[in-house]
């Protein structure tokens, strides 16, 4: 079947790219055949009028908490109990199958809004692999998922009892490893430092849970099965420590010392960039992101950690993705092309950032008073 997009701005995805007007693009079946000026295009074909939309490759976006939906905590609101949470939402078939259908919706929400290809970094039970599978059967609309299911923390981690299981020791790591493994995972999520949502102290986020011992374990555990181990990481020790043991991508991440880039080559190990759920931490004030007072100063270390990893990782030829922590309060499953235009950040600094403080608040507002779309 050959069709024609007429009167659409493209953008192609180059790194230098201008947005491109006045060009046609020509599809037969499943591709593209070929992108010419409006004059030479003189097939005839059913032609589709974009009526200016923009029309780009697909996003991937690198980060997600599939399950979760990013609702802003209202006006003191305490932080819930995650534990607690998780075991309400999987203990009962009935919630279960409801949570299901949810997270179908949101994978769903993420295709709609560009993104084609999603990773996930710590889910609730099997749940994400279970909506990739029903993506790929044809059952839903959705992007290409690559899932992590439930990650590996350790007692009093990060996000232990919920999205990660917690494991005591090097032996009990391996052995939640090959658990995880059973349910079809595409990576293995390690949770190595603590981070904003649950330091309790200022200057604290990053602080270091996990034992080198027992990321060793887990990630030569994961590798042996033939998984790549993601660490959510978010201070130099942490960094230093996902590297040495084995770790492959360190999400969210921080400042880098000239060892720690030594050890990203000398491992090939990549970092994911995710700028999105720091900054409404760093930038809003405490009345409107309705956070712990301690969230305010970390958020900013976090943030200006993750911008400076990214940046050292750039300057040095180590591979940087982009994933925006999808779940996260003020992160909703439709704005991943925040974290694209988050490369602001870089150029503009604070000026930018309240920018982004405005244009999300607006979305606050309009996603607590339901309005989604
Ligand atoms: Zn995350």
């Amino acid at each position: 079947m050959k069709y024609a997009l007429k009167n659409g701005i493209i953008l192609d995805g180059t790194e230098h790219m201008e947005p491109l007007a006045g060009y046609t693009v020509a599809i037969e079946g499943k591709r593209i055949r070929e992108i010419v000026p409006d004059s030479q295009f003189t097939d005839r074909c059913r032609v589709i009028d974009l009526q200016r939309s923009y029309i780009l490759p697909g996003l991937i976006n690198l980060h997600v908490h599939l399950a979760s939906d990013g609702k802003p905590p209202r006006a003191g609101q305490k932080p819930p109990n995650y534990k607690k949470l998780f075991q309400t939402l999987s203990g009962s078939r009935i919630v279960r199958a409801v949570l299901f259908r949810m997270t179908m919706g949101y994978a769903r929400t993420e295709l709609m809004s560009g993104v084609t290809t999603i990773r996930t970094v710590g889910g609730i039970l099997d749940l994400d692999a279970r909506v990739r599978d029903a993506v790929k059967a044809g059952k839903t609309a959705g992007p290409r998922i690559l899932a992590a299911n439930t990650g590996i923390s350790v007692p009093g981690g990060h996000f232990a009892g919920s999205i990660a299981t917690e494991a005591e020791s090097p032996e009990m790591a391996r052995e939640h490893v090959r658990k995880i493994a059973a349910t079809k995972p595409d990576l293995i999520k390690l949770m190595i430092t603590g981070g904003v949502m649950d330091a309790s102290e200022e200057g604290e986020p990053g602080v270091l849970r996990m034992a080198p011992e027992i990321v060793k374990a887990a990630c030569e555990e994961a590798h042996q099965l033939g998984f790549k181990a993601a660490a959510h990481v978010e201070s130099p020790e942490g960094v230093r420590v996902a590297l040495e043991n084995g770790v492959d991508t360190i999400e969210h991440g921080a400042v880098l010392t000239e060892e720690m880039i030594r050890l990203f080559k000398e491992r090939g190990a990549a970092h994911i960039c995710t700028i999105s759920p720091a900054l409404p931490y760093a930038v809003f004030d405490l009345k409107e992101s309705n956070a712990q007072p301690a969230a305010k100063k970390n958020g900013k270390v976090v943030m200006d950690g993750i911008i400076a990893c990214a940046k050292a990782c750039r300057e040095n030829g180590i591979p940087v993705g982009l994933g925006n922590d999808t779940g996260c309060p003020f992160v909703l499953h439709y704005n991943f092309w925040r974290e694209l235009h988050g490369g602001g950040i870089f150029s503009f600094g604070a000026e930018y950032c309240m920018d982004q403080r405005r244009e999300i608040m607006g979305l606050a507002e309009g996603f607590q008073r339901r309005i989604y779309y």
